[in-house]
């Protein structure tokens, strides 16, 4: 993607700006960039080595950071100072990885269990931003070293199913490590590019793409349809890949050659060595048909027959997941016209033909599984540098978004499956006299009354000028950019008083949360209706009760006793019919009070009018 052009001012020639691709794994991470004579899509890597970077981070207490093989390396000796799997903390609290803080041998600070997690090392603590940031900079400085350009552009992948918060918390990331971070994509949008599945407007597909890395399953099903991706379901487990095969072969040569768990656990070297050899059976099993090696006194063999049968269980974990998926996106396996294969761990035989099995047709393979999604994030990256005008990728928002109006009802002001970026804005105003502040609460989701929704943001309009009530006017903003990052504004137009908050949720939801909000949306339909027309009466009565009231403050000698004593009645009534919850009872008495102090308050308007005239010729 790099371009020569001559600056017409200067004459001098100009190499334009990369814009590199960058997958940011839990495992590993690498870059990616349209080669410019070739127009191809490459991962970048020095000479021979790996194009991967393991997503590992080792500091020496001094102030020294590592990233790469080398801090790989530090896992072993100093665990504490090693940090892996950063991209699990992504956006994260302490309540939210509590049941899996043993995974992480390294320190996560739980003094508050409702913030965002933070890691200690030493007397220095880190943010998953400021971890992923660290990677994040590795890559950056190796793609400058090999490509001799600076590089401040990027295009960052992310899982289907992170949330705002963790988009957002990747963006940052990007930022800290001096990128300017174009877009955010979803993975699987990002491999179903590098198979050139999407490129073309015209093209019309579902897809599913199953991804086994090395610690974590995602499957998820794509509908692309005029250059869009929606993401119609997505499954997963996010503790399960490589590892567990690895960890399967171990075990099966632990029982093999009776190694008991306490030889191992006095002695956590053999243990390492055992699963380095596993992971060297496990690859050659993917092209030879039985593996031996020594260990120690130890002869380690494994058959291709003995390993299939080994991760068989949990190949059928993931076919599971990806049942789950076809019936959460209401597909059936023959539906879906291309299969995409991601993560080093789809390079087992078995799982590639089991998979093939299940959807009824031969799985993608053709890119390489660990680079298909940096080579994605290239295409999407050269795609906004303007070289590929045809195309531009829209995704759309999974949930409907909204602020909440009298009564706790979710006023949607962004439905659910609206292409991004979008915009929308509505206009409301204030339900008491002088009423300076306004709360703008931002909420996501399908039900109709905000506390079964998800609260996302709040804030204060202040400083509107003193007016009757209803008389200003509060203009509502929401605007969601091409990262799905939404900038909520309100601006009270008579005053001009204004104040905006980018919406950066601190805890997010899963797909699977997402899928459960709008299953919930469609059983409770019914009750949310009768609780929508509830609120809708109590509100409609407080304001009438309101407005009464005032008048009767004013007017209160122009009424006959009568009528004052009706009512009041009637307004009592009106009130308990309130507290009663009874929509149909408020509809009721709101009726009945309008009923009796329409004449009397048609009566003194005119009378008013009539004062007002007198003595003016019209
Ligand atoms: P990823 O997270 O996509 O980088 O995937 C890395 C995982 O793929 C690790 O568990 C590797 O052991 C695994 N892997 C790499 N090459 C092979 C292979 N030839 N056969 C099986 N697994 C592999």
């Amino acid at each position: 993607m790099a371009k020569i052009a001559i600056n017409i001012a200067t004459g001098s020639l100009q190499q334009e700006e990369i814009i590199v691709g960058i997958d940011l794994g839990t495992t590993n991470s690498l870059v990616a960039i349209i080669h410019p004579e070739t127009k191809q899509a490459v991962a970048l890597k020095e000479h021979d080595s790996s194009s991967m970077v393991p997503s590992v981070i080792y500091f020496d207490g001094q102030s020294n950071v590592t990233v790469g093989d080398e801090a790989k390396k530090k896992l072993i000796s100093s665990p504490e100072r090693t940090i892996f799997s950063a991209k699990r903390l992504m956006g994260k609290s302490y309540n939210d990885i509590r049941n899996r803080s043993a995974a992480f041998s390294y320190k996560i600070i739980d003094d508050n269990a409702e913030s965002l997690v933070k890691v200690q090392v030493g007397d220095k603590f880190y943010s998953p931003v400021d971890l992923s940031s660290y990677i994040l900079k590795e890559l950056k400085h190796r793609a400058e070293h090999i490509l001799k350009t600076p590089v401040n552009k990027a295009v960052i992948t992310v899982p289907a199913y992170f949330n705002d918060a963790q988009r957002q918390a990747t963006r940052d990331a990007g930022k800290l490590a001096g990128l300017d971070v174009l877009r955010i994509i979803n993975e699987p949008t990002a491999a179903s590019l590098a198979y050139g599945i999407g490129i073309s407007r015209e093209e019309n597909k579902v897809i599913a793409v199953y991804d086994l890395g090395g610690g974590t399953f995602d499957i998820s099903i794509l509908r692309i349809a005029g250059g869009i991706f929606e993401v119609l379901s997505t499954n997963g487990d996010t503790y399960l890949g490589g590892d567990d095969i690895d960890q399967a072969i171990v075990e099966h040569w632990k029982k093999e050659l009776g190694i008991s768990t306490e030889k191992i656990a006095a002695e956590p070297s053999l243990n390492q060595a055992l699963r380095l050899a596993a992971e060297s059976a496990k690859k050659q099993l993917s092209v030879t048909d039985s593996y031996e090696t020594t260990l120690e006194d130890y002869e380690l063999k494994i058959s291709l027959a003995q390993f299939n049968t080994l991760i068989q269980p949990l190949i059928d974990t993931t076919i599971r997941s990806c049942k789950s998926a076809l019936k959460d996106a209401d597909l059936k396996a023959s539906e879906i016209e291309a299969v995409v294969m991601v993560g080093g761990s789809t390079r087992v035989p078995l799982v590639k033909k089991a998979v093939g099995e299940f959807f009824g047709r031969e799985v993608n393979d053709t890119v390489n599984p660990d680079e298909v999604v940096a080579l994605g994030a290239a295409i999407q990256a050269d795609i906004l540098a303007g070289n590929n005008k045809e195309f531009l990728l829209i995704d759309i928002t999974p949930l409907s978004l909204g602020i909440e109006t009298a009564g706790g009802l979710m006023d949607v002001l962004i439905p659910r499956n609206t292409k991004i970026p979008a915009k929308a804005s509505r206009q409301y105003t204030t339900q008491v006299d002088a009423q300076s502040g306004m709360r703008i609460s931002v909420f996501q989701g399908e039900r109709d009354l905000v506390e079964h929704n998800r609260k996302l943001a709040e804030f204060n309009l202040s400083g509107i000028p003193g007016m009757p009530a209803g008389l200003p006017k509060v203009e509502v903003g929401f605007l969601i950019n091409a990262d799905g990052i939404l900038t909520v504004s309100a601006r009270e137009l008579r005053s001009g008083v204004a104040q905006s908050i980018e919406v950066k949720p601190q805890y997010g939801l899963t797909d699977s949360d997402v899928e459960k909000m709008l299953l919930e949306s469609i059983t409770h339909a019914k009750d949310d209706i009768a609780a929508r027309a509830l609120a809708e009466a109590k509100t409609e009565g407080e304001q009438l009760l309101k407005t009464t009231e005032r008048f009767l403050q004013k007017n209160a000698e122009l009424l006959t006793k009568d009528e004052l004593l009706q009512t009041a009645s009637a307004m009592q009534a009106l009130q308990l019919s309130i507290t009663m919850n009874d929509k149909d009872l408020i509809q009721k008495k709101t009726e009945e009070l309008n009923e009796i102090s329409r004449p009397y308050a048609e009566r003194i308007m005119d009378e008013a009018v009539a004062g007002a005239m007198k003595g003016k010729n019209v």
